[in-house]
C-alpha cells in the first residue's frame, strides 16, 4: 500500500493561520511582531530564501525588515549591524542568512544575537536549552520536521528513530527532539558503519546529507515515517535525498519535495518570531 503524503503545504498553511491569529492580538496590544534578516553578498538560493520570509511576513501580519550587506562587509560591520538590531526594540527576532561568505566568523556572528531575538535558534544558549529541555528556542527546520511526525497521531513514545546527518542545525537538533518525545535515537553520519543496518530498524526514519536519491527502499522499515530534509537540485529539479517514489510503496508516511520540511521552515521561523514578541510583551 502507498504511504500517506504528510504535507508540508497544508501542514505550514496551518501553522501561519495559528500566527497570523497570534499577530492580530498583539497588534490589538499596541505590538508588531518584527522579523530582521541580515543577508550578506548576493547568493542567488539565498536570495530566494529571504524573499520567502518576506513574503510569509507579510502573509501573517508581520513587519519584516531586510539588511543587505556588501559581500566584502568585515566581522565589525557585520555584528555593529547586529547589535543595533538586538537595542532595536520594534524587532523581535534577528536572523544571519548563512551561509556567510568565507571570511566570515559565523559563529561569532551566531554568538552575537541576543538569544531571546535568536529566532533560528542557533546561539550556543539556545543549543544548551535544547539539550537541557529547557525553555528556548527550537531551530525552525527539526520542529517542523517534529511537527509532520507528531500530525500521524503516532505514540512515539519508544519507537526507534534513525536520523542521518549530524549537522548543527538539522541532524543534531532533530536528534534531540526525538528523544525528548521518548523516541530511542540513532544519529548516523558519514562515519557510521552498515547504515542500512540501522536504517531499517526505523520506525521513524529522518534524512538530512544532501544527496539525491540516497535513501532506498531498501533501506527503509515497512509502515515507517519517513522524513526528508534534503534539498538537492538536479537537472535543474528540486528533490530531496529519498527515492520518493519507491519509499512511497513501503512507507507508512512520507514527506515530499519539495513541498514538505522546506514550508515547514519558514512556517517555523514565523512561529518562534511571534514567540519572541509574545515574551517580549509578558516582560512589559
Ligand atoms: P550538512 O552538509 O551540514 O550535513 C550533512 C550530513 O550528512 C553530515 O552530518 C554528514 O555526516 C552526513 N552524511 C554525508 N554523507 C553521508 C553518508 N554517505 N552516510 C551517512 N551520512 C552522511 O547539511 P545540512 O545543513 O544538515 O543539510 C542537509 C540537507 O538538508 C541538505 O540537502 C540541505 O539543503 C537540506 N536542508 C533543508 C532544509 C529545509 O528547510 N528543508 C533546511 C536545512 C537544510
Amino acid at each position: 500500500m502507498s504511504a500517506q503524503i504528510l504535507d508540508g503545504i497544508v501542514f505550514s498553511a496551518e501553522i501561519k493561520e495559528d500566527v497570523k491569529r497570534r499577530v492580530a492580538a498583539m497588534k490589538e496590544q499596541g505590538v508588531i511582531p518584527g522579523l530582521a534578516v541580515i543577508l550578506v553578498g548576493d547568493d542567488p538560493a539565498s536570495e530566494l530564501y529571504v524573499r520567502n520570509k518576506g513574503k510569509g511576513c507579510e502573509e501573517t501580519g508581520m513587519l519584516s525588515r531586510t539588511i543587505r550587506m556588501n559581500a566584502a562587509a568585515t566581522q565589525e560591520e557585520l555584528e555593529a549591524e547586529i547589535d543595533r538590531l538586538n537595542r532595536d526594540p520594534a524587532i523581535h527576532g534577528i536572523l544571519v542568512q548563512l551561509p556567510l561568505p568565507g571570511h566570515l566568523d559565523e559563529a561569532a556572528a551566531l554568538a552575537k544575537i541576543l538569544p531571546e531575538k535568536d529566532v533560528d535558534g542557533f546561539h550556543l544558549i539556545n543549543a544548551g536549552h535544547l539539550m537541557t529541555g529547557t525553555e528556548g528556542v527550537t531551530p525552525c527546520t527539526p520542529k517542523g520536521a517534529l511537527y509532520m511526525i507528531r500530525s500521524t497521531g503516532e505514540d512515539l513514545s519508544g519507537k526507534e528513530a534513525v536520523v542521518i546527518g549530524r549537522s548543527n542545525i538539522v541532524g543534531k537538533p532533530m536528534a534531540m527532539l526525538l528523544l525528548q518525545q521518548n523516541c530511542t535515537v540513532t544519529l548516523c553520519h558519514s562515519r557510521t558503519k552498515n547504515l542500512a543496518e540501522h536504517t531499517r530498524r526505523a520506525d521513524i526514519l529522518v534524512a538530512a546529507v544532501g544527496k539525491a536519491g540516497f535513501v532506498t527502499a531498501d533501506m527503509v522499515k515497512e509502515g515507517a515515517i519517513v522524513i526528508d530534509v534534503g534539498i538537492n537540485r538536479v537537472d535543474g529539479k528540486v528533490c530531496g535525498d529519498v527515492d520518493f517514489e519507491k519509499v512511497k510503496e513501503k512507507a507508512g508516511w512520507i514527506t515530499p519535495v519539495p513541498g514538505g520540511v522546506g514550508r515547514m521552515t519558514i512556517a517555523m521561523l514565523l512561529s518562534n518570531t511571534a514567540d519572541a514578541a509574545e515574551r517580549t510583551l509578558k516582560r512589559e
